[in-house]
């Protein structure tokens, strides 16, 4: 059975030529500056509809399933993984919205005008989410946050931001409980009073910025908690973990991709001892590898998103589609990098820029060593 129907077929084919021709130049230019996604290509991106793929169609979106949207996250990686992790920014934000929010702000949010942040991770909460201890005290008609959060990408461009915090003291026996998930807008391109931000310093992921932040008797209002008391915020921030890890395998997908299209390019032109180094089996085979790697891990995606768009479980293939393709990813943008040779090793060509971005993968999202322990939890658990 072929997942690719003509329409996503399409679609595909839409992204691609989008990444190549308007994301992957732009990438080339502006990672190297640390500069940010320009907003001429947001618009595009918003005039295309990414930002709005899985927001149903009644709220102005495409109301398309999650494979559609991997086909896309792909294709954007191919030419920045920056730009196919924005998208998410639109679509898999804003869960647990009530009705009043969902007419306020899902529109916008489709049309890429009204882009979040996530405010998850803890200087002591990284993998171990349930350990929050930003506080979030209730005063009067408002909340008041107290507390840091780290790695929070987009915090300043962002048009709002959720943060996850504790509403009570830790009871240790059951440490997700007493979390909430909260949201508040913000004005684009600032922080508000009450939130000291300082920018992180890392080795890729450029086009936008990822911040350490401080709640300082930060105020907002009563409405500003998604859901009701008995929203468990914990859950609200891992009840989109199956789509968010097929949208970072895809990701790796996209970045190795990259690397392996143009270390193909790169052996036909190069020429050692006479002939084109696409000549010699070491690297003929090593293409081979890297392209049944890439082959493979986009399969396996492909298999987790038709689970979850037909509602059937795939916790465990999700961990594994993440894990292999962030893995691959990192060992294909490797050799990518390899058979490149010196050049590979500079800043004059893309492929430096997939292999630090590739690295990524296996770090956010769960780490690999996560998806490992929620593999193996769930081949122990079965008979
Ligand atoms: C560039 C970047 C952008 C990010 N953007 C965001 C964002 O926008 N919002 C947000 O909330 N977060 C974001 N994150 C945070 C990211 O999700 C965390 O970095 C990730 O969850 C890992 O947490 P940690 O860094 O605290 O590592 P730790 O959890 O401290 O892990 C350190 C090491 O220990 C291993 N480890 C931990 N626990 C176990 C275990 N039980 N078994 C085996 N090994 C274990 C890990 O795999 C890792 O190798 C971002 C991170 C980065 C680097």
């Amino acid at each position: 059975m072929s997942y690719l129907t003509e329409e996503r077929l399409l679609i595909q084919r839409t992204a691609r030529e989008f990444a190549l021709k308007e994301v992957l130049p732009v990438a080339n230019e502006l990672d190297r500056v640390k500069g940010d996604i320009p907003m001429s290509l947001r618009d595009q991106m918003g005039d295309l509809g990414y930002f709005g793929m899985r927001i149903p169609e009644e709220y102005g979106g495409l109301g398309l399933g999650v494979f559609e949207y991997i086909l896309v996250t792909e294709e954007l990686a191919r030419g920045w993984m920056s730009v196919a992790s924005i998208i998410a920014r639109g679509n898999g934000l804003g869960g647990g919205f009530s009705a009043e929010q969902k007419q306020k702000y899902l529109p916008r949010m489709a049309r890429g005008e009204f882009l979040g942040a996530m405010a998850l991770s803890e200087p002591e909460a990284g993998s171990d989410l349930a350990n929050v201890q930003c506080k979030a005290r209730r005063d009067g008609d408002e909340w008041v946050l107290n507390g840091s959060k780290m790695w929070c990408t987009f915090a300043d461009g962002a048009d709002y931001i959720q943060v996850l915090a504790r509403t009570g003291e830790m009871d240790p026996a059951r440490r997700h409980a007493g979390t909430a998930m909260f949201f508040f807008e913000k004005e684009r391109g600032t922080f508000p009073p009450g939130i000291q931000a300082t920018n992180i310093n890392k080795i890729g992921y450029h086009g936008w910025r990822t911040w350490e932040l401080h709640f300082d008797d930060f105020r907002i209002p009563l409405t500003a908690r998604l859901g009701d008391e008995n929203t468990e915020g914990f859950k609200s921030a891992v009840g989109f973990l199956e789509s968010a890890r097929a949208h970072t395998a895809a990701r790796a997908v996209g970045l190795a991709r990259g690397g392996l299209e143009d270390a193909i390019a790169y052996a036909r032109q190069r020429v050692q001892f006479g002939k084109p180094i696409a000549s010699f089996q070491a690297i003929r085979f090593k293409l081979a590898e890297m392209a049944a790697e890439v082959e493979a891990a986009r399969q396996l995606t492909y298999f987790v998103c038709d689970a979850i768009d037909t509602g059937r479980r795939c916790d465990k293939e999700a961990g594994m589609a993440k894990w292999f393709a962030s893995e691959m990813a990192e060992r294909v943008t490797s050799q990518a990098l390899q058979i490149h040779g010196g050049v590979g090793y500079t800043t004059d060509l893309p492929i430096e820029r997939y292999w630090r971005d590739a690295r990524l993968t296996k770090i956010f999202e769960g780490t690999s060593e996560i998806q490992l322990r929620i593999i193996s939890d769930r081949l122990l658990e079965d008979r």
